[in-house]
């Protein structure tokens, strides 16, 4: 039995899109088997950003990170495949881009722990509610 068809949020973040890095970077996941089903580009607002980081409001960096999200326009898609979950936490490499593995997008592309370039869900219920936080299900089509 092969590994199950699954979907996530990918985020392509401010520090990435200000260096014209998207393909660059989309290059990866369709490299590492994902399938980009669907794509915006979105300048996101404030509480949008709230919002979609609310699980991180008591960290000490959610002021900042919410700042740096609005910063310039983002990237957010939906990227299909097998275990797409962990396949595409696996392409982002490690939050840290100095403790990610070669390779990865973060170890490339990031600037530092909070401009580090893309956003991936984290489970698979999380990539639902955040897949469904940006896209209509008619905006998905693989
Ligand atoms: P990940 O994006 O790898 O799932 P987290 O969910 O822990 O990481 O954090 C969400 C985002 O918050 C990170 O991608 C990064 O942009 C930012 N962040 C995480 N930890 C820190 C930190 N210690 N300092 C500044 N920003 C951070
Ligand atoms: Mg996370």
């Amino acid at each position: 039995m092969g590994a199950a068809k699954e979907r996530t949020l990918s985020i392509i973040k401010p520090d990435a899109t200000r260096r014209n890095l998207t393909g660059k970077i989309n290059s990866k996941f369709e490299d590492g088997g994902l399938k980009i089903v669907g794509q915006k580009r979105l300048q996101l607002t404030q509480t949008q950003a709230e919002k979609f980081y609310e699980v991180h409001k008591e960290r000490p960096f959610f002021g900042d990170l919410v700042k740096f999200m609005v910063s310039g326009p983002v990237v957010v898609q939906v990227l299909e495949g097998p275990d797409a979950v962990a396949a595409n936490r696996k392409i982002m490499g490690a939050t840290n881009p100095a403790n990610a593995d070669a390779g990865t997008i973060r170890k490339e592309f990031a600037e530092s722990i909070e401009a580090n370039s893309v956003h991936g869900s984290d489970s698979l219920d999380n990539a639902k509610r955040e897949i469904n936080f940006f896209f209509a299900e008619t905006e998905i089509v693989a």
